[in-house]
């Protein structure tokens, strides 16, 4: 099923409203982590001026330490809301387990993280419920597996998958991850789903955001998602890969053009 060979068009999916791919370029955008009421609604509001169509923000947080920040869970999830309402944005939030998923119910994209790409069971509980889902490539994928992590999903009925490249494991260390963009041109190649790109998390320095965003854009991205903090210094995850509003409404003026360069719509 998402194999481009039997589906020429590309496909777009839509998201609340907001259609992404086949020429629809949608920014994905908020901090890492749901901290507050005040904290969320404030990124929502900075992040939609400056051009987001998507308001990201983590409720349930895959730490590699157990003693770390495990996200305000669904307490969190309510706060996204009130964001939503604030702004008008859908949500895009992670969830990490099938027995979450009546939580999810009014979230408006389901995000499955890197380090659930084949967790099997949950792919096929979120391909049994309607909502879109976007599927994150897993540390140390291929990009073979990755769709046929998708393909997990949509054989279970739901086909509105959006994959999403946020770098792999290599032996580089001097940034958290590679990111792969000859890999969103080879899944283009290989299917008709939309590709995002997440440069946050596949750098994991801040600075370095604004010029892999542009190059995945170039290389023929349908969207982004950007990590954006009211106050990256003081964030409880991830803020050294954080853009502030004001970064990510600097960088937002150049993808509004350049997204309009390469034919596309944001
Ligand atoms: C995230 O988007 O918050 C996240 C944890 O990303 P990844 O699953 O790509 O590590
Ligand atoms: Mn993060």
């Amino acid at each position: 099923k998402a194999n481009r060979k039997f589906h020429p068009d590309d496909s777009v999916i839509d998201v609340d409203g907001v259609k992404i791919g086949g020429g629809s370029f949608a920014v994905i955008a908020g901090p890492c982590s749901i901290e507050s009421e005040e904290q969320i609604t404030y990124c929502a509001q900075r992040v939609k001026a400056a051009g987001a169509s998507l308001l990201r923000g983590g409720a349930f947080k895959p730490r590699t330490s157990p003693y770390s920040f495990q996200g305000m869970r669904s307490e969190g999830l309510d706060l996204l809301k009130l964001a939503r309402r604030a702004t008008g944005a859908p949500i895009v939030t992670e969830i990490m387990n099938t027995e979450h998923l009546p939580l999810f119910e009014n979230v408006d994209l389901i995000q499955v993280g890197a380090r659930n790409m084949q967790n099997f069971e949950l792919l096929k509980a979120v391909g049994r419920q309607k909502k879109p889902v976007l599927l994150k490539r897993g540390l140390a994928n291929t990009l073979e597996e990755f769709v046929m992590s998708a393909e997990y999903i949509m054989a279970e009925g739901n086909e509105n998958v959006i994959l999403c490249e946020r770098g792999i494991r290599t032996f580089e260390t001097s940034m958290r991850n590679t990111l792969d963009l000859a890999g969103v041109v080879m899944l283009h190649k290989m299917t008709h789903l939309p590709v995002i790109v997440d440069p946050s998390h596949a750098c994991g320095h801040a600075w370095m955001v604004p010029v892999l965003a542009k190059a995945a854009v170039a290389a023929g991205a349908d969207g982004l998602m950007i990590e954006v903090h009211n106050n990256p210094a003081k964030a409880k995850c991830d803020g050294a890969q954080s853009l502030t509003p004001d970064q990510f409404d600097e960088l937002m003026q150049f993808i509004g053009k350049e997204v309009e360069f390469f034919g596309k719509k944001l």
